[in-house]
């Protein structure tokens, strides 16, 4: 328990958390960040991008080229061609990391760190109070929430080596972390470009990614629904007629992997479905909803969430202002993945947004506490 009362918490230790932290820390802002543990850190997007490479500025060759640059002359020969061929990706966890390392050593005093999660929120006054599942509590004047969202995964109904059947999600593992099934069409769609691409889903949304995906790389596209129905509207149906798209709604049975070449998940071939298909691919995209949306303490705070997105509570984006990122609740702010900005179609979900609306709210709360201050110095009716 501390009886500290900080200017801000952040919640979330991924990229939305990690650039709220920061640009607190810039702004000399004492800050709590209450990072997650292990549990949800697993359930995050910090564990499974490994490789971004539609940002400008984050590239591996970017390093490489400076590095390559000190290690010129012919001494440097072995060092330059462990250079040339390391794997130099960067993924979301090495800038998670890379935050901790500035604010630990850049602003140590300035940022309290939690390594737990915060299971419950209310308001005592203008108050946030927090617990921890450790049992910590913490107070703060101001509440920024980044805990992120996970993706619906198909279940595949796959038969082990000594013949036994086990439905489940595990079988695609390999593949979601060789990005040969792949979450996220603006950061991942381009890799399908040269390949037959399967799109998991069963409505609207899987079909569009798939005429997309089509009309923008000219590759040939299937739609599997795992065993569902599908469902898209007359209009969409004979577009992907006339594209020759298909929707296969048999349960997918065995993931066809493997021409010699590498581990398991990094070469995709297909899938065989239920009823004797065999779909071709070298990539699928999954596109089938998100499992949740990590909304609790969003919702125990009273937070507007977003109805369209559904009955279910669970998977309901947070709202929240475009200019702020401020929830219904004041003083209550959420970036990254778990929200939906008012007015704002689309909303983008990227490691730039997560990272530009963390600024826009912590940019807000400095603000409001400046002016504070300057109420402070120069009272109204003084
Ligand atoms: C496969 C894939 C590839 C992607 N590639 C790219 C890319 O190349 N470029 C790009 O711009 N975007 C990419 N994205 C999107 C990008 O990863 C997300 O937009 C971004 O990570 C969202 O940040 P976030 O803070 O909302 O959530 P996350 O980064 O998922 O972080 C959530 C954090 O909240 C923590 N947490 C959850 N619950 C609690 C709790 N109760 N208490 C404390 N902490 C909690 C978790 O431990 C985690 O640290 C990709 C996404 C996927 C799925």
């Amino acid at each position: 328990m501390t009886d500290d009362l900080f200017p801000l918490a952040v919640i979330g230790g991924g990229i939305g958390g990690g650039a709220a932290v920061l640009r607190a820390a810039q702004n000399m802002m004492r800050t709590v960040w209450i990072r997650g543990d292990r549990a949800t850190a697993r359930a995050s997007r910090v564990k499974y991008v490994y490789n971004i490479d539609n940002m400008i500025g984050i590239h591996p060759d970017i390093v490489r080229g400076k590095v390559l640059e000190l290690l010129q002359g012919e001494e440097h020969a072995a060092a330059r061609a462990v250079v040339e061929n390391a794997h130099l990706h960067i993924g979301t966890q090495d800038i998670v990391d890379n935050v901790v390392e500035r604010v630990r050593g850049e602003f140590a005093g300035t940022v309290t760190e939690i390594e737990d999660k915060a299971v419950s929120a209310r308001r005592e006054g203008e108050v946030f109070v927090i617990e921890t599942g450790a049992g910590a509590t913490v107070k703060s004047r101001a509440l920024l929430l980044s805990t992120g969202v996970m993706d619906e995964q198909p279940s595949i109904k796959m038969r082990t080596k000594a013949g036994k059947v086990i439905d489940d999600i595990r079988w695609i593992y390999p593949y979601a972390n060789n990005e040969t099934f792949l979450y996220c069409v603006i950061c991942e769609g381009h890799l399908t470009r040269e390949a037959s691409t399967v799109v998991f889903g069963a409505g609207e949304t899987a079909a569009q990614i798939g005429i997309l995906f089509h009309e923008r790389y000219g590759i040939p596209v299937a739609i599997l629904t795992n065993g569902e129905r599908f469902e898209a509207a007359e209009k969409t149906r004979a577009l992907l007629g006339g594209y020759g798209i298909r929707a296969f709604e048999s349960r997918v049975v065995e993931i066809l992997d493997g021409d010699g070449e590498g581990p398991r998940g990094t070469s995709l071939r297909g899938f065989r479905l239920e009823d004797g298909t065999t779909v071709p691919a070298r990539f699928a995209m999954i596109a089938m909803g998100l499992h949740r949306v990590y909304n609790d303490l969003a919702r125990q705070l009273g937070a507007e969430l977003d109805a369209r997105d559904g009955p279910d509570e669970g998977k309901r984006h947070v709202l929240v202002e475009a200019a702020t990122s401020e929830t219904s609740v004041p003083g209550l702010f959420a970036v990254g993945d778990m929200t939906r900005r008012r007015g704002t179609s689309p909303s983008y979900k990227q490691i730039y947004t997560a990272q530009e609306y963390a600024v826009r709210a912590v940019n807000t709360i400095d603000l409001r506490q400046r002016r504070a201050r300057r109420e402070k110095a120069v009272p109204r009716d003084g």
